[in-house]
């Protein structure tokens, strides 16, 4: 399986309630939910995301198309934080430019993982696309599904995710189409997307090592989502492993 699971310990966050619809091609709406800005972190990154050379190299790399984040995602409106593109946009800010000297191209995968982080999800993500939920599911159950030549995100990971979770799940999600699917079934506590440990190299491993370089390390942030980073560390590594690799995160 190749998913990240949403679980109910995630942060809500408790804000007015923005009521626009989304909808899909065919049979999906769903609706923006309660979310902060502010306090996920998203809106630190609103004036570096919006740039039109970024959302260009962002929109190209990931192969992404109108037909995946219109219809409410954002495809026209792409610097607006209360919609999925922009708040995928923010986390990608993060992931591109975190390290203080980061990756300046593509195939640079030099450096800790705060500097190969963007270029690994770079060239292993696919497509990227947005949607309400993952076809056949319960709405709401999933975050993200790697499809193998493509990722799909949904509203869990747009607006129940920080900023620096959101990062690290497109790491996450590219580490399974780079040919690492989860190979612990559910032996780990949170009993979904469970790696058996650290050494198996796998999605879980790859989320965790970034977020705490970024939690140590990260630049052009902030220590609130450095902070993030490490709570979201802290967790997968002591929920998503069927052996806890027991650092001290
Ligand atoms: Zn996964």
């Amino acid at each position: 399986m190749k998913n990240i699971q949403l679980y109910k310990n995630t942060v809500f966050y408790i804000l007015v309630l923005i009521m626009i619809p989304i909808t899909t091609q065919a049979q999906q709406t769903c609706t923006v939910p309660p979310h902060d800005n502010v306090a996920d972190g998203t809106s630190v990154y609103a004036s570096g995301l919006c740039n039109q050379a970024r959302v260009d190299h962002w929109w190209g790399v990931f192969d992404m198309r109108r037909q995946d984040w219109d219809n409410g995602f954002g495809y026209y409106d792409p610097c607006n934080l209360d919609l999925p593109l922009a708040r995928t946009f923010a986390a990608l800010y993060l992931l591109t430019y975190s390290a203080e000297d980061y990756a300046t191209n593509t195939g640079d995968y030099s450096g800790n993982a705060l500097r190969w982080a963007y270029p690994y999800t770079a060239n292993n993500t696919g497509r990227l696309q947005a949607l309400c939920y993952k076809p056949g599911s319960t709405p709401g159950q999933w975050a993200g599904w790697a499809y193998g030549s493509r990722v799909e995100l949904y509203i869990p990971y747009f607006y129940s995710f920080d900023v620096a979770t959101r990062a690290g799940t497109l790491l996450h999600e590219a580490r399974h189409n780079g040919g690492k699917s989860h190979n612990g079934g559910s032996g780990c506590p949170r009993a979904a997307s469970c790696d058996t440990n650290w050494d198996y190299q796998g999605s879980n491993m790859y989320e965790v090592l970034y977020l705490w370089w970024f939690a140590v390390d990260g630049t052009r942030t902030t220590s609130a989502i450095r902070n993030m980073a490490r709570n979201r560390a802290r967790s997968v590594q002591n929920t998503a492993f069927n052996t806890n690799p027991g650092f001290n995160i």
